[in-house]
């Protein structure tokens, strides 16, 4: 997932970009950083959370500079590296921040292995660098956008370099990217909720494939030399993005609240009451209710202080995560409940859950699911790992019911899915198998 932030020609800049990345926090929990520009780079990378790593001035007063860069990280797998990457090329300092996963790394990383490059982690992002080092062209950022129009897959960047900040969106837009103003200088931000904690204002997509390079006196926009086609991570309104934010002119909190009308529609059944999987499903279980007419109760609580189980890296922190996270309320006895969440993974949370509900006295437990089963791993840079572990990957709905213990379990349709959405342009490839990029090795 992770989530990125860039501003250009704002005092303090790296205080905005810790705030900026705070706003983020959803995004990723494994680490943050941040690297600023005055006439030096200067970079504090951390494993943790952002207020943990950036509250003491000390350390922002370590970053200064009017311009900067920050990142919110959570490890894909077998990734591990720092949340923002710096090195020094021929033309000076180049610092990137990068959303997505590229689907061409494995041949790249061998590539340019065998030409002598040294890797010192195993981010996708570290191709970039390496690839710019031996890129000519005739500027420092004509060289990123040749890099950027050699590889192929995810990518929302920001990266600062010759005195500017450059930001960048695939061309199939599959991570989102907004920018907007703030004072005399530009901000921009994975998501809207973000640059609206920061004060920002005009608040615009950068569209798929688009390069903006500001610089002192301007803001230049190119375009990648891939064909647009629009393939936005239709995850993102189901799970990912803060209800607060605005994607592609609709509130994500809207989208969801119809996406679970669209289940009700789908999948009703009657019961006495609608609770969802907190956060997760507060959204879609509250157009639940309204579409059927079923009582909605929070009836379960989370503990706010664990982190979400479904981006920490290890199984058995996973395991020791659920338990921690959500506890039932006395509500539950003799009650038939319909239970809503956005997503079955690995099925261990669920079948937590309905144990929970269970064993605090519920006569019946429907589990109904906002989005339709998750059947194939995200090449785009969200860890839903691989097929074997996507409890939907292996296990047909029938198993999966029993597995998690519920009375009933549906899910949303794809073509509820995009109705509800309102629009074209959707990745749904962990859904449908329908890849918009395929992955290249060799
Ligand atoms: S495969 Fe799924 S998670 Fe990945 S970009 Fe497409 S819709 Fe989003």
């Amino acid at each position: 997932m992770c989530g990125i932030v860039g501003i250009y020609n704002v005092p303090e800049a790296s205080k905005l970009t810790a705030l900026g990345i705070h706003g983020l926090q959803h995004r990723g929990q494994e680490g943050a950083g941040i690297i600023s520009y005055d006439k030096e780079f200067h970079s504090k990378n951390a494993y943790g959370l952002v207020d943990h790593i950036f509250s003491k001035d000390k350390i922002i007063e370590n970053l200064p500079g009017n311009m900067a860069l920050g990142h919110v990280r959570y490890s894909t797998t077998g990734s591990t590296g720092a949340a923002t990457i710096f090195y020094n090329l021929d033309f000076g300092g180049f610092a990137l921040a990068h959303n997505g996963d590229f689907t061409d790394s494995v041949y790249w990383r061998e590539k340019l292995s065998k030409e002598g490059a040294i890797f010192q982690t195993t981010t996708d992002t570290e191709i970039i660098p390496h690839l710019l080092a031996r890129t000519k062209g005739t500027s420092p950022v004509n060289r990123l956008i040749q890099v950027l129009n050699k590889v192929n897959g995810a990518f929302s960047i920001v990266a600062l370099l010759d005195n500017k900040l450059v930001v960048a969106r695939d061309s199939n837009g599959f991570r989102p990217l907004v920018i907007g103003r703030y004072k005399e200088g530009y901000v921009v931000a994975s998501e809207s909720c973000s640059l609206d904690l920061i004060g920002a204002t005009d608040i615009k997509t950068v569209e798929p494939g688009e390069v903006i390079v500001f610089s002192k006196e301007t803001k230049e926009i190119y375009h990648l030399d891939k064909k647009v086609k629009k393939h936005f991570c239709i995850f993102e309104h189901i799970y990912f993005s803060r209800p607060d934010s605005v994607i592609d002119n609709q509130l994500v909190y809207d989208v969801r609240k119809r996406i679970g009308e669209e289940l009700a529609k789908e999948t009703y059944i009657d019961s006495d009451m609608v609770v969802p999987v907190p956060d997760s499903g507060s959204v879609a279980a509250l157009g639940y209710a309204n579409q059927s007419n079923i009582p909605f109760e929070l009836g379960l609580t989370r503990n706010h202080y664990v982190g979400r189980t479904f981006i920490e890296p290890t199984q058995q922190i996973r395991n020791l995560g659920v338990k921690l996270k959500h506890s039932a309320m006395r509500l539950f006895k003799d009650r038939v409940i319909t239970i809503i969440d956005d997503s079955i993974v690995r099925g261990t949370t669920a079948k937590k859950i309905i144990d929970l509900i269970r064993n605090a006295g519920a006569k019946e437990i429907h589990m109904r699911i906002s989005s339709p089963p998750i059947s194939g791993p995200c090449w785009y840079g969200i860890d839903t790992p691989n097929r074997q572990e996507l409890i939907a990957g292996a296990s047909s709905i029938e198993e999966i019911k029993e597995f998690i213990g519920a009375d009933s379990l549906k899910y949303l349709s794809v073509e509820g899915l995009h109705r509800a959405v309102q629009g074209k342009g959707y990745c749904d490839a962990c859904f449908t198998g329908q890849y918009p990029v395929n992955k290249r090795s060799n």
